[in-house]
């Protein structure tokens, strides 16, 4: 159940938290992983190649910044050209920025949906004639439950992103569900990433710790959960889940 071989995964923020978690399970689900990393940041990307080929697959690790068309365009085209074929695209890089809403500049706005929103789209646009052509395709993507289910203050601009990614999976699970893709996204909610362990962006390791007790299941999201998801959302079993944002948050957002 849920083996992807011979499928070509590419998922983007490879090198840290969910998109490595997510790279090595989709590789031990038998795909080919390409790795979408971005060297600005501090993450290694090895750890992951050594994860995707310790389960024999093939790893090709592409530099990419999804805020800009022409790395995106060609992170795929080398994909093609390397490995023949994209099946998978989990669409998962992004930012996280605190930014109180009176202080949240245009440039700041614009900075982060390019990254957070407009990443997302690139990503699954470069694939989409690939997928077309082959009558078969994943487009998955990492929304948050900041935005699609709940507010976030201080982060109007992430949540705006993560909230439109609802709307994208939504049409274009209409416009290319005929042809075989089947297009979602998971919301997850607080995972030791990373991103949460970032004390000015986000909650940092103190508030990470203390967050575990208000979780239903008495612990805190590991970006294992959100990977297993993934792998699940791009099975063929999961062939008619399609349009949708699954919450991965150990029922956090139903606590009262
Ligand atoms: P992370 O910071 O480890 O991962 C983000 C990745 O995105 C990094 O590898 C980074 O290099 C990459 N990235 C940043 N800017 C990029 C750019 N311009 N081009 C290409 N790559 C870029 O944190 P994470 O928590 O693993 O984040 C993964 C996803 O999960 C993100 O979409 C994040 O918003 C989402 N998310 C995380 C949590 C959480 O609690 N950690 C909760 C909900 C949603």
């Amino acid at each position: 159940m849920f083996r992807l071989d011979d499928r070509v995964a590419l998922v983007t923020g490879a090198a840290s938290g969910i998109g490595a978690a997510t790279a090595g399970v989709l590789a031990e689900a038998g795909a080919d992983v390409v790795a979408g990393w971005y060297p600005p940041d501090p993450h290694d990307v090895e750890p992951t190649r050594v994860a995707v080929e310790k389960a024999d697959r093939r790893c090709l690790v592409v530099e990419v910044d999804v805020s800009d068309t022409s790395s995106v365009d060609a992170m795929v085209d080398g994909t093609i050209a390397e490995l023949g074929r994209l099946d998978i695209v989990v669409a998962n890089a992004a930012i996280a920025r605190d930014v109180p809403s009176p202080d949240l500049d245009d440039e700041r706005w614009n900075a982060l949906l390019q990254v957070d929103l407009a990443g997302v789209f690139r990503c699954f646009r470069a694939a989409m004639p690939h997928m077309i052509e082959a009558g078969w395709g994943r487009l998955l993507a990492t929304s948050s439950i900041a935005g699609a289910f709940q507010g976030w203050a201080s982060h109007a601009h992430y949540t705006t992103a993560k909230a439109g990614l609802v709307g994208l999976v939504r049409t274009l699970a209409v416009e290319l569900g005929p042809h075989g893709i089947t297009t979602n996204a998971i919301a997850p909610g607080l995972i030791e990433t990373p991103q949460s362990l970032d004390p000015v962006n986000s909650l940092g390791p103190e508030g990470v710790r203390d967050f575990a007790a208000s979780v239903p299941v008495r612990r805190n999201g590991q970006p294992a959960d959100i990977a297993h998801a993934f792998l699940f959302l791009a099975s063929e079993e999961a062939s008619y889940v399609n349009g949708q944002v699954l919450l991965v948050d150990g029922g956090v957002s139903l606590a009262f």
